[in-house]
C-alpha cells in the first residue's frame, strides 16, 4: 500500500506549522480509510546542526523512495554565511528528484476579502494557477560569472524541458476551464523564443484546450488588473518565481499559499510557498494554512483522496468565515487554536 511519507519539518516556523498539518492528516485518516506511515527526516538547517549536511543521504535516500514528501521551510540567519546552506540542500532535493513542474494554485477566500490591498470587487472569485518549470532556465544554466566589474547569468532551456512542463499545464488545463496563458518575453529573449514556439507545437496534442501567449511584463499588470482572467499559467523558473509572489498579494497573505513539486513519475514533494519566517519563528503564531492545504495537495495529488482534501479545504474556509484569524490575518488565534478549529470543523463534517 503506497502511504510513506518523509516528512522534512525544517527550519523557522517549519516544524511549528508541519505539527499543525500532520495533525490534520491525521484527522483525515479514516476518511481515507488509510494510516499513513510518517518517516521525519533532518533536512535543511536542522540537517547541518543534526547531521552535519543541508541535505544528509539519509534523508536524500528516503525521498527516493518515498510516495510523497511533506516539506515545512528552510533557512534562517543561523545558516547564511556557512558554507552548506539550507537553500542548496533544497536546491540539490529538487534536483535529484528532478521536480521540474510547481504547481501553485492561488485563490481568494471570500472570508479574506478586506485583507487584500486591491479591491474586492476585483480578486472576488480568483482561482488561479501557476505552473513554474523548477528545474532549469537562469538558476540552473551555465556558464555564469561573477567579478567586482562584471556579471553574466545563462538563461537556457532544452526543448525537452520546455515540452514537459508545458504539457504539466495542459493536463491541469483539461481539469479545469482549459485555458493555458504562456507567460515569456518572446520579443527579446532567446530562451523565450524556443519557449513560444514549442507551446504552440504542444498546444496541437490538446485541441480541446485554447492557449494564448502574453509577454511578462504585460502579465504581471493584468494579474492585478484582472486576475479572474487567468486560469492555469504555465511559464519558466524565474518568471515563475517572480509572478507567484505576485499574486500572494492576493489572498492577502503568503500564510495561506500552498505548493506541490513534480517529476515524471517520482515522489512529489508539498510545501507552503513561503519561506521559514526567522523573525516569528517559536512564537506560536504562524498562520498553519498553507501547510495544511499543502497536505490537501498531496492527498489529491499523490493518493487520489479527493474526498479527504476537500474536507480539509471546507474546513479552513470554515474557520475563516467564522472569523478565526491568526496575526498574518489580523487576527489573534495562535497557530494551535487554528488547528484546533480546523480539525473541530473537521470531526463536525
Ligand atoms: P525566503 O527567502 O525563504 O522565500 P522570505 O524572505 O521571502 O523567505 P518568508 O519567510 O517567506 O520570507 O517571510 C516573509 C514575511 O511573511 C515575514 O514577515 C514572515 O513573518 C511572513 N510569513 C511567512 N509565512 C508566514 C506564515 N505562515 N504565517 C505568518 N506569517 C508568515
Ligand atoms: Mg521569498
Amino acid at each position: 500500500m503506497n502511504s510513506k511519507i518523509v516528512v522534512l519539518a525544517g527550519d523557522g516556523i517549519g516544524p511549528e506549522i508541519m505539527d499543525s498539518g500532520l495533525k490534520v492528516l491525521r484527522a483525515v485518516e479514516d476518511t481515507c480509510g488509510k494510516t499513513f506511515k510518517l518517516e521525519k527526516f533532518p533536512f535543511g538547517g536542522a540537517g547541518i546542526d543534526e547531521a552535519g549536511a543541508s541535505l544528509p543521504e539519509e534523508t536524500l535516500a528516503a525521498c527516493q523512495t518515498a510516495d510523497a514528501i511533506l516539506l515545512g521551510a528552510i533557512g534562517g540567519p543561523k545558516w547564511e554565511k556557512m558554507q552548506d546552506t539550507p537553500e542548496k540542500g533544497l536546491l540539490a532535493l529538487r534536483k535529484t528528484l528532478n521536480l521540474f513542474a510547481n504547481i501553485r494554485p492561488v485563490s481568494v477566500s471570500s472570508a479574506l476579502l478586506h485583507l487584500s490591498p486591491l479591491k474586492p470587487e476585483i480578486i472576488e472569485g480568483t482561482d488561479l494557477i501557476i505552473v513554474r518549470e523548477l528545474s532549469s532556465g537562469i538558476y540552473f544554466g551555465e556558464p555564469r560569472e561573477l567579478t567586482e566589474t562584471m556579471a553574466f547569468d545563462t538563461a537556457r532551456y532544452q526543448k525537452d524541458e520546455i515540452e514537459r512542463i508545458i504539457h504539466s499545464a495542459f493536463k491541469i488545463a483539461q481539469g479545469r476551464s482549459k485555458k493555458v496563458t504562456s507567460v515569456d518575453k518572446a520579443n527579446v529573449l532567446a530562451s523565450s523564443k524556443l519557449w513560444r514556439a514549442t507551446a504552440e507545437e504542444i498546444a496541437k496534442e490538446y485541441p480541446d484546450c485554447q492557449l494564448e501567449h502574453q509577454y511578462v511584463d504585460s502579465a504581471a499588470m493584468k494579474l492585478i488588473q484582472n486576475p479572474k482572467a487567468f486560469d492555469v499559467i504555465v511559464t519558466e523558473n524565474l518568471f515563475g518565481d517572480i509572478l507567484s509572489d505576485e499574486a500572494s498579494v492576493l489572498p492577502g497573505s503568503l500564510g495561506v499559499l500552498p505548493s506541490a513539486s513534480h517529476s515524471d513519475g517520482g515522489p512529489s514533494l508539498y510545501e507552503p510557498i513561503h519561506g521559514s519566517a526567522p523573525d516569528i519563528a517559536g512564537k506560536g503564531i504562524a498562520n498553519p494554512i498553507s501547510m495544511i492545504l499543502s497536505v490537501a495537495m498531496m492527498l489529491r495529488q499523490s493518493f487520489q483522496e479527493e474526498q479527504a482534501a476537500q474536507a480539509i479545504e471546507k474546513a479552513c474556509d470554515a474557520v475563516l468565515s467564522n472569523g478565526l484569524f491568526t496575526h498574518d490575518l489580523g487576527g489573534q488565534a495562535s497557530t494551535a487554536e487554528f488547528t484546533d478549529a480546523v480539525i473541530q470543523e473537521l470531526k463536525g463534517a
